[in-house]
């Protein structure tokens, strides 16, 4: 078997799908293993009784031209839906009340969210010495630049919203490269801020801040479903088990419906989590498996409610809320889903998608369903002002979900780097590479293939 355009694709969520997708484009034979039965991973929408849900991802950025020339050369440009403009007002809970993140310098200088000391303290960040080492952590990062207080009542509750993750944690270099940047090359965010906005805007090029977040009218399966239809090969319930190289060609071991069983192929790209590839990689080199297997995806849970419009007490007049840690909540916050998007709750009814664990409260995700559900109706009750019962709850339990790039994960990103110049043939896609958005997905497929293609 000598086919060099032979490739094994391992996993079939957003990076798997790509990958398989654009090599098929190139005149690759491509075959795609799948363990579960469904093409997505964790994009999953459901339609059920009238209402459209999102147990994964919602949307995502409009961050790369690779992005949206995928999306429209798969023609879901007129099922593509961007965010109602009211989203645009997010809250943050402060002492218990939902508070509008400032927009504005008026609106910042007004807000209750940061005290005077704490603002006074923002103004000075150019003024402050640059961060010492290159892998911090963004507590530390933030705090040093900016004060306690923004990293309480805005980093806190970002990172829940976006990693499910700790900014104690999470290292600044790698999770949030776009910041660590504005520092080493201007010295300073505002600076950085203002300085790369007329850099950009002299280069007539978009800020990656306001790149446009969208959906699917569907929900955001359209995208991947849009893939798997095009894709030739894929085997569901089929379980990647093994991985070896012999005479510069790769031997994966399957396991399917119908036993296990050995494929040669000369090319294989891993788009499986980390905690997946880790015993893929023992054969081919035991002491990188390691760290790659030790790094940390906390449990979320995904929490959708739908109540009467009539039962809520106040406008929902934005994108939704999120909870700083020292709030001391029991959820990390709350999408106001039927806001954002149209379709996603029938006539009458306001949906809400709330999020629950994360490296704050793991245990919380794992609650039984009926507390999980008890749990988030008082918080939204509380938060919001609802008087009546949910008319609606579906509930996802996510074990795994999200990789934290943590303190330290740059020597993980450069495992994947060294494995590939290593091992002629051997490539590695997913949300642990480059970023963890569906959009960064994406663009780690496209790497990949554009390796493949030798460009
Ligand atoms: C609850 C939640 C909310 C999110 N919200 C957003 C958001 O709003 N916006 C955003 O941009 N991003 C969001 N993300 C992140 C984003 O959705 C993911 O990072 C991205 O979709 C991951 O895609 P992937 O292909 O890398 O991995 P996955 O989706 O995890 O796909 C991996 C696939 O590999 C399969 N697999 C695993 N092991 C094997 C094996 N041994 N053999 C064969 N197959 C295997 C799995 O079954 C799975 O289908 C969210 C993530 C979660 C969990």
């Amino acid at each position: 078997m000598s086919n060099q355009n032979r490739v094994a694709v391992i996993g079939a969520g957003i990076s798997g799908l790509c990958t398989a997708y654009w090599l098929q484009k190139n005149g690759f034979e491509v075959q795609v293993f799948e363990q579960s039965a469904h093409a997505g991973g964790v994009i999953v929408s459901k339609q059920t009784d009238g209402f459209l849900l999102d147990l994964g991802p919602n949307s995502t950025l409009e961050t790369s031209e690779v992005l949206s020339e995928l999306v429209e050369e798969l023609n879901l440009g007129s099922q593509k839906v961007y965010a109602n403009e009211a989203s645009s007002k997010r809250y943050i809970v402060k002492n218990g009340k939902l508070t509008p993140i400032p927009m504005s310098l008026l609106s910042f200088l007004k807000t209750p969210l940061f005290s005077w000391p704490a603002k006074l303290r923002l103004l000075q960040e150019p003024f402050r010495k640059p961060t010492l080492g290159d892998d911090i952590s963004l507590a530390d990062f933030v705090q040093h630049r900016l004060g306690r207080e923004f990293l309480d009542y805005a980093i806190n509750p970002f990172v829940a919203g976006v990693y499910a993750g700790d900014p104690r944690s999470l290292s600044t270099a790698a999770g949030f490269p776009k910041l660590y940047a504005l520092e080493k090359n201007y010295g300073s965010l505002i600076r950085g801020a203002i300085l790369g906005a007329r850099e950009r805007k002299k280069r007539k090029e978009v800020a990656k801040d306001r790149a446009k977040m969208f959906s699917f009218r569907n929900g955001m399966q359209t995208f991947t479903d849009a893939l798997k239809e095009r894709i030739n090969t894929i085997e569901y319930h089929t379980t990647a088990r093994r991985l070896q190289k012999k005479d510069g060609q790769f031997e994966l071991e399957i396991e399917g419906t119908e036993g296990k069983k050995t494929l040669e192929f000369n090319q294989v790209v891993c788009c499986v989590p980390t905690f997946a590839l880790a015993p893929l990689l023992t054969d081919i080199d035991p002491q990188q498996a390691e760290p790659i297997a030790a790094v940390h995806y906390p449990s979320v849970a995904v929490v959708y409610t739908a109540f009467k419009e009539a039962d809520i007490q106040r406008e929902l007049d934005g994108f939704g809320f999120l909870i700083p840690e020292v709030e001391k909540r029991d959820i990390l916050g709350s999408i106001w889903s039927s806001v954002l998007f149209p379709n996603r709750a029938p006539e009458g009814c306001v949906a809400f998608t709330s999020f629950v664990g994360g490296t704050r409260q793991p245990e919380n995700a794992r609650l039984p369903d009926d507390e999980l559900e008890a749990l988030v109706v008082r918080e939204l009750r509380s938060l919001v002002g609802i008087s009546g019962g949910p008319v609606f709850v579906r509930i996802k339990k996510w074990e795994r979900a999200i990789p934290q790039y943590k303190v330290g994960y740059k020597k993980i990103q450069a495992i994947f780097d060294k494995l590939e110049a290593q091992h002629t043939g051997l490539y590695f896609a997913g949300n642990y590479r480059r970023g963890i958005s569906v959009g960064d997905s994406v663009l780690s497929a496209h790497e990949a293939v554009e390796k493949i293609l030798g460009r």
